[in-house]
């Protein structure tokens, strides 16, 4: 099982932290061992001071394919949920100024939150464009996207994806973070939605 993750797909966000937009996606990986199931405890790591969440949009990959074309990518996932690219953003700035690659600062265990599944049909781009994800902390709403927003929407990254990489049923695609994405300390309550369904809770321990 494979974890993709797309980064700088909400133009708003890739402003936040003084990134370029992108004109193709910005593709990286987590390993198996970051995934971190609902109701399973999620503690601070020790190697970072600035732990960030980044709530996002996460699919479920339920056909095996390569070389995907983007008119039939929507057959290629069966579930959503929201999740959490929790990044050590310490880690991160300092690897991206010495030009490193990311994993030390995203891709560590438990790094890859995920909430409670929602099966979904093979939808129009028009339906995708139009779901809201929202998350509180400890109740304060700190970020709110809507998939209209996605520089790159589901399909295209799919797409991108599968021109590189085999996608297998079972794979999660993380597609994004909106504007918003901060900091997170011990003992704070992060509660995701997509529209008005609580699918994630978790406190940082
Ligand atoms: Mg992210």
């Amino acid at each position: 099982m494979k974890i993709f993750c797309v980064g700088r797909n909400y133009v708003a966000h890739a402003k936040e932290l003084g990134n370029d937009v992108p004109d193709e996606p910005v593709i990286f990986m987590k390993p198996k061992s970051a995934l971190l199931q609902p109701h399973t405890p999620f503690y601070y790591p020790e190697f970072t001071n600035e732990l960030h969440y980044e709530a996002e949009l996460v699919l479920r990959v339920s056909k095996n394919g390569k070389y995907i074309p983007e008119k039939h990518a929507c057959k290629y996932y069966n579930g959503i949920t929201i999740g959490i690219d929790f990044t050590a953003r310490d880690v991160q700035d300092e690897l991206k100024k010495k030009g490193l690659p990311w994993e030390k600062a995203k891709a560590w265990d438990n790094s890859a939150a995920v909430g409670k599944w929602v099966d979904i049909k093979p939808e129009p781009v028009s339906k995708q464009a139009d779901r809201n994800f929202y998350l509180f902390k400890n109740n304060e709403m700190v970020q709110q996207g809507n998939t209209s927003l996605m520089i790159f929407n589901f399909d295209q990254i799919i797409a991108h994806i599968s021109n590189y990489f085999s996608l297998n049923i079972g794979d999660l695609i993380f597609t994004g973070t909106p504007a918003g994405v901060g900091e997170c300390v011990v003992g704070d309550e992060l509660h995701g939605y997509i529209e008005k369904d609580k699918l994630l809770e978790l406190t940082v321990k």
